[in-house]
């Protein structure tokens, strides 16, 4: 679960992290109100929104020459500019084509910045420990930089016990190359990152970029923080932080009935059993020159009920051209799926072709009642045999 840059600077702000003033605002009125708290000095206008790369990007249809983070001087500026960050969505490379509404801004005290690094945590697998990462470059793309200069980012195991050890924040601080107050300055962030990052469960959480201002202060400019969904129910404050319009529809309704599900780009949509099988299900579409729309996860003991809502949302999303269920019945029964199909018949109507591979308990079962249906149905043996079947009908279906 992903939260907004204004509730990850609070929780670290909670631990003793420096941020800029700010105020969180919903309209022109307020967003102008809380630039004359500043005093009318220069503030940054930030667009609240889960996707990354705000400064960089577009707010479709505005014709506006700013993206979502703008530095600017005057009251005027800030009414008009905070008219159409509210009015226009808000395109990044992280929000796709459609861009993602904006109904919060963080009107933020401006920062003199005179370097920009990057500051961030993350669970490294290899190691199977949290690392803290740190480079010199910030605010650009961590990624570019870890894909052409790794070197420049260094990198500091964290015991989840002990968290983050003071010669550790001091260590990267000197490499930082930071100087005097500046260095305990910065291991006080970086204390604060490492709390937040093992007391709340994050899997990632950034500071991009962690600054030192003109007058030699140390601050966290921007913060980014994802939340292991398997934890929440530890932290229910944070649970609480949770921004829904910010999340995909049809992932939210899947969460809601104990489905794992994740929205995809392709056009063959997947019900299948078992997170392994769902993933080698994907695998063998793409073998056989298909793309999966969704991975979806049913469960081991998938209620009838829960399977229907599953086959309502694969078939809501008019990018699916054909259905591909993969089911292989230990805790789960064959028939029981079967009978989800013929109540998703009956109910949804399949708009598309399906095609059925059903292996396990109750198969004969299974069977017998899809075959019995006269419902124009596409069985197959085997897991290639369905790749096959399903590839060939969404192509014929395009
Ligand atoms: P994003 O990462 O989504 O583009 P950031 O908050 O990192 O958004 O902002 C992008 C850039 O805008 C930063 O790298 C920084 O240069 C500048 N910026 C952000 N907040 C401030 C601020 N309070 N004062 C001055 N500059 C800022
Ligand atoms: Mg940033």
């Amino acid at each position: 679960m992903k939260i907004h840059e204004y509730q990850a600077k609070e929780l670290l702000a909670a631990e003793g992290a420096a941020v800029p003033p700010g105020k969180v605002v919903k309209s022109v009125e307020e967003a102008l109100a809380a630039f004359d708290s500043f005093g009318g000095s220069a503030v940054v206008l930030k667009a609240q929104v889960h996707a990354g790369g705000r400064g960089k990007g577009t707010f479709i249809g505005s014709g506006a020459d700013f993206g979502g983070v703008k530095y600017l001087t005057s009251r005027e500026k800030v009414g008009s500019v905070a008219k159409t960050m509210l009015a226009f969505p808000l395109q990044t490379k992280q929000t796709g084509p459609e861009g993602q509404k904006v109904s919060t801004l963080l009107v933020q005290k401006a920062a003199d910045i005179a370097k920009e690094y990057y500051l961030g945590m993350v669970l490294d697998r290899a190691s199977g420990l949290p690392v803290m990462m740190a480079s010199s470059e910030g605010g650009v793309d961590i990624e570019e930089v870890a894909a052409h200069s790794p070197e420049k980012i260094l990198k500091e195991p964290v015991s989840p016990e002990l968290g983050l050890a003071p010669f550790q924040a001091r260590k990267l601080a000197f490499e930082l190359g930071f100087k005097g107050d500046q260095v305990t300055q910065a291991e006080g962030i970086m204390r604060a990152l490492s709390k937040v990052f093992l007391a709340k469960d994050c899997s990632i959480a950034e500071i991009n970029p962690l600054v030192v201002t003109k007058e030699g202060c140390v601050e966290a400019l921007d913060a980014k923080m994802v939340f292991d969904e398997n934890a929440l129910f530890r932290h229910p404050e944070i649970a609480e932080l949770r921004d829904e319009t910010e999340e995909d529809p049809a992932e939210l309704r899947a969460a809601r009935s104990g489905l794992s599900f994740v929205r995809m780009d392709g056009s063959i949509g997947c019900l299948v059993n078992g997170a392994g099988l769902a993933m080698s299900t994907m695998d063998i579409i793409k073998y056989h020159g298909g793309e999966p729309a969704n991975f979806l996860d049913v469960g081991g003991g998938a209620s009838k009920d829960q399977v229907t809502e599953a086959f309502r949302i694969l078939l809501s999303d008019s990018r699916v051209k054909a259905v591909l269920v993969n089911i292989f019945g230990g805790i789960m029964k064959c028939d029981t799926i079967a009978q989800a199909i013929l109540a998703a018949f009956k109910e949804v109507g399949f708009h598309v072709p399906l095609v059925v591979r059903l292996e396990g308990t109750n198969v004969e079962a299974g069977r017998n009642l899809l075959a019995d249906s006269g419902l124009d149905i596409v069985t197959a043996s085997g897991m290639a045999d369905a790749a096959q079947k399903v590839v060939d009908a969404a192509r014929k279906k395009n």
